[in-house]
C-alpha cells in the first residue's frame, strides 16, 4: 500500500506501518464484514476473535519471554485502532486482553506471569478486569467484595459490575477489600480463573452500543483461590489497578481513533456520490469547513494517543497525566467526529442501513469507561506536567 495518502497520513516507523497494513487488511476483510450483524444481534464477534488469533494479534502487549510478541505500546495502539475503525466491539478483544492481563504483567510474581499470560498470548484464553462494582464506579475504593484469608487461601465474596468479556474470558483480574480500615490501601488484585467454584454470571447488558461486547455482572459466592493468585503484596491491588489504568486508557484513546477514522472516511467517500442542487454534496463549502474539523480533530487526538504510547512504553513520569488527557481528547473528539459523520449522510446517516448511526453509539462507551471524562479532568488536574 505504499504511496496511498492515508497510509502516509500516519507514518509513525516502518515497522508499525507494516503492522497497520497488515491489520487494515486483516479488519476489512475478516472482521468488517460482520460488524453490521454482530451490533444488530448483540452478539460476541466470534469472527474477530478467530481472526485476531488466527494472526497473533489478540493480545500483542505480551512480553517474548511469556511466549508473547512483546509488541510496544504504539503498536497495540496500532491494532486497537484498526480494528475499532471498522468495528469497535471486535477492539475490545485486544484491549481488554491488555487491561485484565496488564496488573499480572506489572506487579505479578514470575510464576503468576508464566501461569496467566502464556495462555493469553496462545490466544487459548482470554483476560477480563473486575474494578467497579453496582455501589463503586467512579469511586472504585468504595468497593466491597471482600477477599478474607484462609489458611493458604483467599475466600473471595462480592460482586463486580459492567465487566467487559465476562463469561467468555477465561481469567479474570479481580479487586477486592482485604483490609476495610484501609480503603484504597486495604485493596488487593487476585487473579480469579471463570472454572472456579462460585464464580458465576449475570445477564449481558442491554446496551446503546459496542452491543458485541459482552458485558456482565460476575458473582463471587464463597470462591477460595489458592493464596499465590495474588497479584504483588496484600494492600497494593488499588494502586496497581490505577497503575493499570495509566497504560490502558492510551488504548481506549486508540479505540476512540479507530472509530472516529471509520466514520471520517465513510463521509468522506459518501459526499462525493450524494447529489443535491445538482452538484456533489461534497463541493458545498460548508460540507468541506465539517470535513476539515473532523480531519483536523482526528489529526490532534492521533497525535496525543501516540505521545501517550510513547510515554506508556516508557513508563515516564507524566503518563498518568497524558494517559487521561489522551483518552478524555479521544473519546470527545470521537464523539464529535461521529456526531458529524452521521450529519453529513443526511436521513440516511440516522438509519441502520449506514454504518455510521453505529459509530456514533459505540463511540459514546470511550467517554465513559476506565473512569468517565470528569474523572480523566479530575486526574489530569491533580497530576499537571
Ligand atoms: C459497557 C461498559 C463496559 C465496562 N467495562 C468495565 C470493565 O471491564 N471492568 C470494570 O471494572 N469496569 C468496567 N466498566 C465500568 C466503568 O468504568 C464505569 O461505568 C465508570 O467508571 C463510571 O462509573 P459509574 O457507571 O458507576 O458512574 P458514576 O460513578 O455513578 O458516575 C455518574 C456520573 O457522575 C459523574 N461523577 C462521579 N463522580 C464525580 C466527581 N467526583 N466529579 C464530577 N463528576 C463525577 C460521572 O462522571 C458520571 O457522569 C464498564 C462500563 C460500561 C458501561
Amino acid at each position: 500500500m505504499a504511496g496511498n495518502k492515508d497510509f502516509d497520513l500516519y507514518k509513525v516507523s516502518e515497522e508499525h506501518d507494516e503492522l497497520r497494513k497488515v491489520v487494515r487488511s486483516l479488519a476489512e476483510a475478516k472482521i468488517a464484514p460482520f460488524a453490521a450483524e454482530v451490533d444488530e444481534e448483540g452478539r460476541f464477534p466470534q469472527e474477530a476473535l478467530d481472526a485476531l488469533v488466527a494472526a497473533d494479534l489478540q493480545a500483542v502487549h505480551v512480553p517474548e519471554e511469556f511466549g508473547g510478541a512483546g509488541a510496544d505500546a504504539l503498536a497495540t495502539v496500532i491494532v486497537i485502532e484498526e480494528v475499532a475503525r471498522v468495528c469497535a466491539s471486535s477492539s475490545l478483544i485486544p484491549a481488554v486482553n491488555k487491561l485484565g492481563s496488564l496488573p499480572v504483567a506489572l506487579s505479578g510474581s514470575d510464576e503468576l506471569k508464566k501461569r496467566y499470560l502464556g495462555p493469553l498470548a496462545k490466544g487459548d484464553a482470554m483476560f477480563s478486569y473486575c474494578l467497579s462494582e453496582p455501589d463503586a464506579g467512579s469511586d472504585a475504593a468504595g468497593m466491597k467484595t471482600r477477599a478474607v484469608r484462609d489458611g493458604d487461601s483467599y475466600v473471595l465474596n462480592g460482586v463486580k459490575r459492567w465487566i467487559t468479556n465476562a463469561g467468555v474470558s477465561e481469567y479474570y483480574t479481580v479487586m477486592a477489600v482485604t483490609d476495610p480500615e484501609k480503603r484504597s490501601k486495604g485493596i488487593s488484585a487476585f487473579v480469579v480463573e471463570k472454572s472456579d467454584e462460585g464464580v458465576s454470571f449475570g445477564a449481558p447488558e442491554k446496551k446503546l452500543g459496542i452491543k458485541g461486547s459482552p458485558t456482565r455482572e460476575v458473582y463471587f459466592d464463597n470462591v477460595r483461590i489458592p493464596a499465590d493468585r495474588m497479584i504483588g503484596e496484600e494492600g497494593t491491588g488499588f494502586a496497581t489497578a490505577m497503575k493499570t489504568l495509566d497504560h490502558t486508557r492510551v488504548t481506549i484513546a486508540a479505540q476512540a481513533l479507530g472509530i472516529a477514522q471509520g466514520a471520517l472516511d465513510y463521509a468522506k467517500e459518501y459526499v462525493k456520490e450524494r447529489k443535491q442542487f445538482g452538484k456533489p454534496i461534497g463541493d458545498f463549502q460548508g460540507v468541506q469547513f465539517m470535513l476539515a474539523d473532523m480531519a483536523m480533530k482526528l489529526e490532534a487526538a492521533r497525535q496525543l494517543t501516540y505521545a501517550a504510547a510513547a510515554k506508556s512504553e516508557r513508563t515516564d513520569g507524566d503518563l498518568t497525566f497524558f494517559g487521561a488527557a489522551a483518552k478524555c481528547y479521544a473519546s470527545d473528539a470521537a464523539m464529535e467526529i461521529t456526531t458529524d459523520a452521521v450529519q453529513l449522510l443526511g436521513g440516511y446517516g440516522y438509519t441502520r442501513d449506514y454504518p455510521l448511526e453505529r459509530m456514533m453509539r459505540d463511540a459514546k462507551i470511550t467517554q465513559i469507561y476506565e473512569g468517565t471524562n470528569q474523572v480523566q479532568r479530575i486526574v489530569m488536574a491533580r497530576n499537571l506536567p
